[in-house]
C-alpha cells in the first residue's frame, strides 16, 4: 500500500510549500513511533498528568437492566479537560518539543480541542493560536474563556461559513507563514499524512489500557466495542488494539434530526456522502455533487463534522468495522439513563455509543461483553442537554443571571 494510504483513502493534498514540512514532521513521528522511550515518555506524562490509566468501568445496573451481554465503560471521561483529546494533544506537544518548536496553533469548532491544546501550551511553555469561526466563538463562549484563560490567543475566522472549515483553511495558512518555529496540532485523525497515522497512534493507549483491563476482568476478549465518530480519533483509538483479534468493532454516526433530512452527520452510511478530496485528504465528505461542503448537524458538536478519518473510510470498505447511526433524540434518551442507572455523566457524543451498545447488548449472550468508550464527560453540554430535556429550571437560571447582566450594563 502507497505510504499515507488506506486503501484508496488518505495522502497528502497540501500547498507546495507545505509538503516540506510535512515530510518533516513525518521523519520525526517516524523517529518517536520506533522509540520505546518516548513511548514511556508519553504514558509518564499522561499518568502525572491527565489520571491514566483511566478505568474500565462495569455497568452493572444498566447490565442487568437491559439484560443480556455485560456492557463495560473505559471511562476516557476521567481525563484532564474532560475527554480522549488531550491524548493526542500531549502527545503533539511531547513531539513539538522533539522538534525544536517553540508554538502551536490548531483548529477547532466546538472549542474542546482548543481547550485541550491551550492547556498542553500552558503546560509545555508553547505560545499558541486557536483559529475558530466567528459562529462558534458566539455560541462556545465557556471554552473561548478557557482558552483565553490558559494564555491561548483565540482567532475568530470572517470568512466563509464561519464554522470548523474555515478555521481549519486558517490555521494551515498560519502554518505555512510559521513553519519554522509553529507546529499545526489537528485534533483528530484526519487531514494530510501523517496526521491520520499520528493521531489514531497516540490514541491507541486507550484501546491498550482496555485489552489489559478487560482480559484481567473477564479473562477473554470482549464481543464488541463501541465508539462515536466525529473524525474518528476516540474510535480509531480505541479499536487499534483489537484489530487483529475477533472482536466486532462499532463506530456511531450521527444522525442528527434523522437520515430522512438533511440536518445529519452521516458520512458513511446515510448515502449523502461520497468521496472527494478536503482538508488535505481522500475520505467520505458530506458534499454536493460538485463538491461543496454540505452543513452538518448533530447535537453533539464534535460529531459534527464534513468530512471522516480515512483510516475508518478504509476500515468500513474492507467491512473491519461496522457503521451505525443514532439521533439526537437516541442520544439523550441513551444519556438521561446512563445518568439515572450508573451516575455517570457522558457527553454527547458519548451517549451515541452508548445508544447502540443499548440496543444491542439485550439480544446478545449473558455470557458475552461489549466495551464502550465514554469519550468524555457531559458537564461541557449542560446548555444543550438542559435545551433537549427542556428543564425548566435551567430556563429560569439563564433569564436571571442575564437580568443581572442587564441591569449591571443599564445602571
Ligand atoms: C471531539 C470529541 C469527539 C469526536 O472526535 P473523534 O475524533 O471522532 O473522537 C467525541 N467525543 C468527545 C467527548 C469529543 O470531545
Amino acid at each position: 500500500m502507497k505510504k499515507g494510504y488506506y486503501g484508496r483513502f488518505g495522502g497528502r493534498f497540501a500547498p507546495e510549500v507545505l509538503m516540506e514540512t510535512l515530510r518533516l514532521l513525518e521523519d520525526a513521528f517516524e523517529d518517536i513511533k520506533e522509540d520505546p522511550l518516548f513511548w514511556d515518555e508519553f504514558r509518564g506524562v499522561l499518568y502525572s498528568y491527565s489520571s491514566r490509566p483511566t478505568p474500565l468501568t462495569f455497568a452493572e445496573n444498566l447490565t442487568r437492566h437491559l439484560g443480556g451481554a455485560k456492557i463495560y465503560i473505559k471511562r476516557e471521561d476521567l481525563n484532564h479537560t474532560g475527554a480522549h483529546k488531550i491524548n493526542n494533544v500531549m502527545g503533539q506537544g511531547l513531539l513539538t518539543k522533539r522538534m525544536g518548536k517553540d508554538r502551536v496553533v490548531a483548529e477547532t469548532g466546538a472549542g474542546q480541542h482548543g481547550v485541550a491544546t491551550a492547556t498542553m501550551a500552558a503546560k509545555m511553555g508553547f505560545r499558541c493560536t486557536i483559529y475558530m469561526g466567528e459562529i462558534d466563538v458566539r455560541r462556545q463562549r465557556p471554552n473561548v474563556f478557557w482558552m483565553e484563560q490558559l494564555g491561548a490567543e483565540v482567532v475568530p475566522i470572517r470568512d466563509g461559513t464561519r464554522l470548523l472549515k474555515d478555521a481549519i483553511n486558517e490555521a494551515f495558512r498560519d502554518w505555512v507563514t510559521n513553519m519554522d518555529n509553529t507546529h499545526y496540532v489537528l485534533g483528530t485523525a484526519c487531514g494530510p499524512h501523517p496526521y491520520p497515522e499520528m493521531v489514531s497512534f497516540f490514541q491507541s493507549i486507550i484501546g491498550e489500557e482496555a485489552k489489559e483491563q478487560i482480559l484481567k476482568i473477564e479473562g477473554k476478549l470482549p464481543d464488541r466495542i463501541y465508539a462515536c465518530v466525529g473524525g474518528g480519533s476516540n474510535a480509531l483509538g480505541i479499536f487499534n488494539a483489537f484489530m487483529n483479534d475477533p472482536v466486532e468493532l462499532i463506530g456511531v454516526e450521527a444522525g442528527g434530526k434523522g437520515l430522512d433530512t438533511e440536518e445529519h452527520a452521516s458520512r458513511l452510511i446515510s448515502g449523502d456522502g461520497s468521496p472527494g478530496v478536503a482538508h488535505g485528504y481522500i475520505s467520505y465528505f458530506l458534499q454536493t455533487p460538485d463538491g461543496q461542503m454540505k452543513n452538518t448537524h448533530s447535537i453533539a458538536a464534535g460529531l459534527d463534522y464534513v468530512g471522516v478519518s480515512p483510516i475508518i473510510a478504509h476500515l468500513k470498505e474492507q467491512n473491519r468495522i461496522r457503521v451505525e447511526v443514532i439521533t439526537d433524540r437516541e442520544a439523550v434518551d441513551a444519556l438521561r439513563l446512563t445518568i439515572k442507572m450508573e451516575g455517570l455523566v457522558p457527553a454527547l457524543e458519548s451517549a451515541h455509543a452508548l445508544a447502540q451498545a443499548y440496543k444491542e447488548a439485550p439480544s446478545m449472550p449473558e455470557d458475552s461483553s461489549v466495551i464502550v468508550n465514554l469519550s468524555g464527560r457531559g458537564d461541557k453540554d449542560i446548555f444543550s442537554i438542559a435545551e433537549a430535556m427542556d428543564d425548566p429550571g435551567w430556563k429560569q437560571y439563564i433569564i436571571s443571571k442575564a437580568g443581572e447582566y442587564e441591569s449591571h450594563i443599564l445602571h
